[in-house]
């Protein structure tokens, strides 16, 4: 059996989670969104998201163990056999080389493809600051992506929220993580010959058929 293991990276605000979204409903595995899980388990108020919480708020990293060790649990899941796709992980060098040992050790595989969304720093800082979240997950955006009625989620009816992480300050201290520790990844992934760029300043629609496309021909899938 073949499995489809894809990891979707890029810049915060760069459109991972609508894009991880309609990507894996398309491909038919998992989600696997480690910013999620975090918040999960925040709102539960597990020793998990007690722990996530201060990095969290000051959009610093979550520790490596902490954060390997909560996708080591979520991959082992009955529903991953085939395949995921992870948005928001790996974040580190350490956590992509634990997470290809995982794959190599646990499903005899690795990753197919690594779509990589490319957005410049000013067009990041406008779409975090303009974004707003409801309590389940859908996301909207002030001016790009209004919903029909202002505050309320158009698909759960439910209050809109700011994420804490998205106030300014804090969004440029995470472009600047982003750009300290998880860039390198563009590099170790390049060399494995698995990374592929999207250009992300385009339509949600356009950008989803490219980063599909990559990785339909990445993974061996057909149309
Ligand atoms: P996200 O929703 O992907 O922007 O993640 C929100 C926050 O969760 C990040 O700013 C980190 O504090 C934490 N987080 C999510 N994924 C990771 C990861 N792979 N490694 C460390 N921290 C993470």
């Amino acid at each position: 059996m073949s499995q489809t293991f894809v990891v979707l990276i890029g810049p915060p605000g760069a459109g991972k989670g609508t894009q991880a979204k309609i990507a894996a409903e398309k491909l038919q595995i998992p989600h696997i969104s480690t910013g999620d899980l975090f918040r999960d388990n925040l709102k539960n108020q597990t020793e998990l998201g007690k722990t996530a919480q201060t990095y969290m708020n000051s959009g610093q990293l979550v520790p490596d163990e902490v954060t390997i060790a909560m996708v080591a649990d979520r991959i082992s899941c009955p529903d991953c056999a085939k395949g995921a796709l992870l948005d928001g992980f790996p974040r580190t060098i350490a956590q992509a080389e634990a997470f290809d040992k995982i794959l190599g050790e646990q499903f005899g595989t690795s990753i197919c493809c690594v779509p990589l969304i490319d957005l410049a720093n000013e067009v990041l800082v406008s779409r975090l600051s303009g974004r707003w979240m409801c309590p389940q997950g859908h996301v909207f955006h002030e001016v790009n992506n209004p919903p029909k009625v202002e505050g309320v989620c158009d698909v759960c009816g439910l209050t809109l929220y700011q994420r804490e992480d998205d106030k300014t300050e804090t969004i440029l201290h995470r472009i600047e993580v982003y750009e300290n520790q998880t860039a390198p990844l563009i590099d170790y992934y390049e060399k494995k010959g698995v990374l592929n760029r999207v250009d992300g300043n385009r339509t949600i629609d356009e950008v989803s058929a490219d980063i599909l496309s990559v990785i339909r021909a990445g993974c061996g899938l057909k149309e």
